[in-house]
């Protein structure tokens, strides 16, 4: 399990990102938009959860492949340029490719993380003690918020949900779950010592 440090930063966006070997940033623009403790902790268990399954170093990975691709690419570019090929048709095949690659590999990719760091989150947020409802509350505010472009709230939260989409099927997908964590939460055991991991409050 990472050690986990986690700092609050000045910056009034609604944000929050987790890096390699569990360090995790939550930006002060985070407090005025959740209503409660609950909320809070849905939105740190989520980072938690992504620094969990390593979801930083499948992205480089991921990227890694992509950049390896696209070298490849250039080289067939080059010698399209040496054939006398039409170079123009040869970049548009290339342009085609990126595209084709982000909507077939990394967006889907970034969903799947997405989805398993609100899953493993409401698992961690429930098993220290936090209401599961929270999650869904919060990100059927979201998606409220976002529909109200002209707001400030909006403005501050609109590049968080530009990777932490709330659509519809995030939400069918946390209120599945809820089900299940709340039979977690009545079976729960303590998560190791209580003065260790900070939730001596709650
Ligand atoms: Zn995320």
């Amino acid at each position: 399990m990472p050690a986990f440090e986690f700092r609050m930063i000045s910056d009034s966006n609604f944000n929050a990102r987790c890096y390699f070997g569990g360090k995790i940033l939550v930006n002060a623009g985070v407090l005025p938009v959740v209503q409660n403790d609950d909320e809070f902790a849905f939105v740190i268990a989520h980072e938690m959860a992504h620094a969990l399954a390593r979801h930083a170093g499948e992205t480089a990975s991921w990227e890694i492949a992509r950049t390896k691709g696209f070298q490849f690419a250039s080289f067939i570019n080059d010698w399209a340029a040496e054939s006398r090929l039409q170079k123009k048709s040869v970049e548009l095949v290339l342009q085609g490719l990126n595209v084709a690659s982000i909507l077939t590999v990394s967006l889907p990719h970034d969903r799947l993380q997405e989805s398993e760091a609100d899953h493993l989150g409401l698992i961690l947020m429930t098993r220290a003690g936090y209401r599961p409802q929270a999650a869904v509350d919060l990100w059927r505010r979201m998606a409220e918020v976002q529909t109200n472009t002209a707001s400030l709230l909006s403005k501050a939260i609109a590049k968080y949900c530009s990777s932490h989409p709330p659509d519809a099927e995030r939400l069918a997908n946390l209120k599945l779950w809820l089900t299940e964590t709340a039979s977690n939460r009545q079976n729960a055991a303590p998560l190791g010592d209580s003065s260790q991991n900070g939730n001596d409050q709650k």
